[in-house]
């Protein structure tokens, strides 16, 4: 695969002039996580945040209303449909998506800011934001986060109490298309420690 692509702009990829004396890194500086809802993704985010302050991670725009501890501007910008709507039709977002009745989108200027000054960006999108992710930029590492076996990410979402009845079961139906969608993906990593996540998620960025 080649790694020289710079930053989105339009949704089409631009590459550097062959031989051009910048310090091209050996792969794409972004690296999108998805995986199904409960696998962990922002557990192994706010890890990461932590133990390697030099990623930085995209805070998308969501119509879906904060949970208890998430503040706006760190975990979302929370937005209601009207502005949602405004941020689509002037084309302020890379990728977005419907998931479970809210929708979600990754904010262009802010990571075509970060990678036009080359530092690695992290996306922590759902599957079908990965799709069109890996079309705007095909030289985005695209890694699945997947859970040990199917019983332990049915406990980590329920154990999470953050969704009522009918909302955990649109997310375990949505989990399970998007576990078929593994293979699209660059990579799998099994999300059994976090921290071990972390480690390789930190190695293949640096790589
Ligand atoms: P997601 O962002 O993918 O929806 P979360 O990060 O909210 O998932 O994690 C769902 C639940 O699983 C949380 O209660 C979290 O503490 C727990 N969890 C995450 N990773 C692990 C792990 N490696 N082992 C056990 N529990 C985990
Ligand atoms: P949650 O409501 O649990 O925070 O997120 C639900 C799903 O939306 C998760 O799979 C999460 O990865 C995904 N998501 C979060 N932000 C974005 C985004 O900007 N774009 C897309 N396509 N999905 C997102």
């Amino acid at each position: 695969m080649s790694k020289s692509s710079v930053p989105i702009s339009d949704g089409r990829r631009e590459r550097r002039p062959s031989g051009a004396a910048v310090a091209t890194p050996v792969h794409s500086r972004l690296t999108v996580l998805s995986g199904p809802s409960g696998v962990g993704k922002s557990t192994v985010v706010a890890e990461l945040r932590r133990v390697c302050p030099d990623i930085w991670i995209s805070v998308s725009v969501t119509t879906r209303r904060p949970r208890p501890g998430e503040a706006d501007g760190r975990e979302y910008h929370f937005v209601d449909d009207g502005e949602f709507d405004r941020l689509v039709a002037g084309g302020a977002l890379l990728e977005w998506a419907q998931f479970a009745g809210h929708r979600y989108g990754t904010p262009r200027a802010p990571l075509n800011e970060k990678l036009e000054a080359g530092v690695a960006c992290l996306l922590e999108i759902d599957v079908a934001g990965a799709r069109q992710v890996r079309r705007a930029a095909p030289d985005a590492w695209l890694v699945f986060l997947a859970p040990p076996s199917w019983d332990e990410l049915v406990r980590r979402l329920t154990g999470r109490g953050t969704e009522p009845p009918e909302v955990l079961a649109r997310r375990l139906a949505a989990a399970q298309d998007e576990l078929a969608a593994a293979a699209e993906f660059d990579i799998t990593l099994v999300n059994t420690s976090v921290q071990d996540v972390c480690r390789q998620l930190i190695a293949l960025m640096w790589q």
